[in-house]
């Protein structure tokens, strides 16, 4: 039977990745529905070539999009906005959805993916950063699953024994003796630089990943090793497990995607080429394996594996990320959302790289809120998250001045 997708964020590097590996296995997977925010034109080219039942655009772009569609003799259902995001999400013909949009903006229609009891294929780390209990209750309560495409997670799945991947991946009270969960970083591409160089990086270098192609967002907080103190917050909710039990280890050829060291002394590792498409068939097909298309590990061209302990004054969000996890859900939606103003400050070119860690760290200092209630919802966390935005405003003008 073919599986009907929703790809949330099909405009987006994730999408393209997911989008190349559907077109190869159309028979198997029905591209249902897609959605896309700016770029439009490149939106609509996908809906003539996968011809999907289903499209979300911005609310204000339904009219139009819609009428683009019917002229060009394509008969396309147009919604708009958060609520058509969660139609698609929700939808009863929708069997997975890619969770593939950036930021705090993936968090409702991807919670309602959950609560609808989807199989969702989660690209969206910010979504488990703000609301990582929420969205695992959710997934327990209405039997969703819940696969991360996130290379590191996904790469901990698969290493993971299957009865702890049955059980939503939840290793915590588990009896499989599971140490520890290692998250391998590459470093981004300061790794060899000064911090005084990094303080003097242009957009265009900090974009510049040394192994991975990606957005301009998840590109920026790979710079800053943001990108790993949120992937460690989401490795908590994920895998159940406090943060004292994850480490993280820098390894610049992006060749191992993490590790779980198991009690006995093995580590178990996946290996692979840094090309998303392998996580991602891996989550589409689990639990049987599909041909991703990405280029296989040549094993023979590797000169060596670096394992390195990251320099946490250099990359002070890596601690900063530890550090909100102790302090509960409040400061992690806290920083997410500094982070996510702070970067986006950066991309604006007015404030530095080197700023970003310095924004969020006042944020979490200025920002102090009673932790959240164990009955706390979405409202309650999107309530806190723009709080946090205001304020994270204020500190990039204070700095823009
Ligand atoms: P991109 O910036 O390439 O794509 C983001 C997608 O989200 C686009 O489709 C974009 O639409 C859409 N979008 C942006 N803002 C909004 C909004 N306000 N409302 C609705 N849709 C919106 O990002 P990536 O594909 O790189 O990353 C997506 C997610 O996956 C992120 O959470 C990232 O952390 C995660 N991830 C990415 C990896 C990668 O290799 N790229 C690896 C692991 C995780 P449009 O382009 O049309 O504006
Ligand atoms: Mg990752």
């Amino acid at each position: 039977m073919t599986q009907r997708i929703a790809v949330l964020g099909a405009t987006g590097s994730i999408g393209d990745s997911t989008l190349a590996i559907l077109a190869a296995q159309s028979h198997q997977y029905e591209v249902y529905a897609l959605s896309g925010h700016h770029r439009l034109d490149k939106l609509f080219a996908l809906c003539q070539q996968f011809l999907p039942k289903r499209v979300s655009v911005p609310t204000a772009a339904v009219d139009d999009f819609a009428k683009r569609l019917s002229s060009a003799g394509l008969d396309i259902d147009v919604v708009g906005g958060e609520q058509g995001l969660i139609e698609i999400a929700t939808d009863s013909q929708t069997d997975t959805v890619v969770a593939a949009i950036v930021g705090a903006a993936g968090l409702p229609s991807t919670l309602a993916a959950a609560r609808a009891g989807k199989r969702i294929l989660l690209a969206n780390k910010e979504a488990l950063v703000m609301a990582g209990k929420v969205m695992i209750d959710a997934v327990k309560t209405h039997h969703a699953t819940l696969l991360p495409l996130d290379s590191e997670h996904n790469a901990i799945f698969q290493c993971l024994p299957s009865a702890i991947q049955q059980d939503n991946t939840q290793i915590h009270q588990s009896e499989h003796g599971v140490r520890k969960l290692w998250l391998t970083a590459s470093g981004g591409p300061f790794l060899q630089q000064s911090f005084a160089q990094m303080q003097q990086a242009s957009v265009a270098e900090a974009v510049k990943h040394p192994n991975w192609s990606m957005g301009q967002k998840i590109s920026v907080d790979s710079a800053t090793m943001m990108n790993k103190g949120l992937e460690l917050i989401e490795a908590c909710h994920l895998f159940d497990l406090p943060e004292d039990k994850i480490n993280v280890v820098i390894h610049p050829q992006s060749i191992i995607h993490s590790m779980v060291e198991y009690s006995d002394g093995s580590f178990l590792a996946q290996l692979g080429s840094p090309d998303m498409k392998t996580p991602i068939a891996h989550a589409l097909a689990y639990p049987n394996r599909i041909d991703s298309g990405s280029q296989p590990l040549d094993l023979y061209a590797l000169s060596g594996l670096e394992f390195i302990e990251p320099d946490l004054q250099k990359f002070a969000c890596l601690r900063l990320a530890r550090q909100a996890m102790q302090a509960g859900t409040q400061a992690t939606i806290v920083l997410n959302a500094a982070n996510e103003v702070a970067v986006a400050a950066f991309l604006n070119g007015q404030v530095r790289l080197t700023d970003i860690a310095n924004i969020n760290e006042q944020a979490l200092t200025d920002i102090q809120l009673p932790p959240l209630s164990a009955a706390a919802d979405i409202e309650d966390i999107l309530a806190i998250d723009q709080i946090a935005r205001h304020l994270t405003d204020k500190l990039v003008m204070k700095l823009v001045q």
